[in-house]
């Protein structure tokens, strides 16, 4: 184990997009564990567009941040945890955390499935995808689904769980050709557009000539507007995110067809994942059998080094990401 800890603060509130410049690596010894805790070398580490949201407020400046992490156990006080054990808990963005056994849950083994999908597609990730489809949405077989943010964390994986549960044509929409392109060939997405080509609206009619059943919203704004659009009569809306919104500085997108929510009678309706941790079990049962057939393999963007972290989640906001992106320490081996 290294010697000395790293911790990532944040240091000043960004206006739009956040910079280099706004967060600080921060120095100290190796925390020692309290009775009824353990001390934890991290391994993995998510960065999410949640942390986008915190940065105008939720965070303290100077401290600290948390996020979602996969850690080792190397100094356990407390019985609930062995040493070697791997955890799942919160107290992201360091190197080494010290956790209580409220604050960390073991992570299950399953053989051939790496480590890092405890992050992506049978993480919170995953989760919020397949809550999504088969809690929100009530997804069934045959209905045509569109998917925004379709090449990151989440939208990979309601492609990939769509696809899985029957879903009819599956389009989606992507910064990049390249992702376009990934989606297509290899996550069983039907058609995906680069929403940069021209109006969301106009792109997706074409993508979707014949409308669409569902959809599942990561991005809001335009993106939003076009899919109530293309909605047919009792169509779904599963609100997720709004990342089109989260760097944003001027006024919030106003959707110009609200009337057509009546008129279609459509429904919407939107969620967070911390509110169905019960239904975990549920997708480690439908999802790792796939992972482990080799019938669903891993959409991730891995950038080795705890160094790179701050680098990864600004590329996540920009777009860099193909599939979930995940920081790796360096060496983490498993
Ligand atoms: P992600 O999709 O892996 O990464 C974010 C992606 O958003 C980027 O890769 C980028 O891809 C896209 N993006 C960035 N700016 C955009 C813009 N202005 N317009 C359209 N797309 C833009 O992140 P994720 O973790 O899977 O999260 C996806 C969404 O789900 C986010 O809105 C997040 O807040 C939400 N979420 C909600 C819950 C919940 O409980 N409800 C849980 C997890 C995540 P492009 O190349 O396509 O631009």
């Amino acid at each position: 184990m290294t010697e000395t800890a790293i911790t990532v603060h944040q240091t000043a509130r960004p206006h739009g997009f956040p910079t280099p410049g706004h967060f600080a690596f921060a120095e100290s010894a190796v925390p020692e564990p309290r009775p009824g805790t353990a001390l934890v070398e991290n391994l993995y580490w998510s960065v999410d567009p949640y942390h986008r949201e915190m940065m105008d407020g939720d965070f303290a400046l100077n401290a600290p941040l948390e996020g979602r992490a996969l850690g080792r156990v190397v100094e356990s006080r407390d019985p609930a945890f062995r040493e070697g054990e791997i955890l799942f808990h919160r107290q992201g963005w360091r190197t080494h955390s010290v956790v209580t056994p409220e604050e960390a849950r073991k992570v299950p083994h399953f053989d051939g499935v790496p480590l890092s999908a405890h992050l992506s597609i049978l993480g919170g990730t995953g989760l919020t995808a397949y809550v999504g489809l088969t809690r929100i949405a009530q997804l069934r077989a045959g209905q045509d689904v569109f998917v925004s943010a379709a090449g990151g964390g989440v939208g990979t994986a309601t492609g990939r769980l769509a696809r899985l549960m029957g879903a009819g044509r599956l389009v989606g929409s992507a910064g990049r050709a390249a992702k376009a392109a990934y989606l297509t060939e290899h996550v069983g997405y039907d058609e995906v557009f680069d929403y940069h080509a021209g109006p969301t609206a106009e792109l997706l009619a074409k993508a979707a000539p014949d409308g669409i059943d569902l959809y599942m919203d990561n991005v809001g704004g335009e993106h939003l507007e076009a899919a109530i659009s293309s909605l047919r009569e009792f169509g779904r809306i599963v609100r997720i995110g709004t990342i089109s919104q989260y760097n944003s500085t001027g006024t919030p997108y106003a959707l110009r067809n609200l009337p057509d929510i009546v008129e279609k009678s459509l429904r919407m309706e939107g969620f967070l994942v911390s509110n169905y941790r019960d239904v975990q079990e549920e997708l480690y049962e439908f999802v790792v059998p796939h992972l482990q057939s080799g019938s669903v393999t891993l959409d991730e963007t891995l950038v080795d080094g705890f160094g790179g972290i701050v680098d990864g989640f600004l590329g996540m906001l920009r777009g860099e990401n193909q599939g979930k992106i995940i920081v790796r320490a360096t060496g983490a081996g498993i």
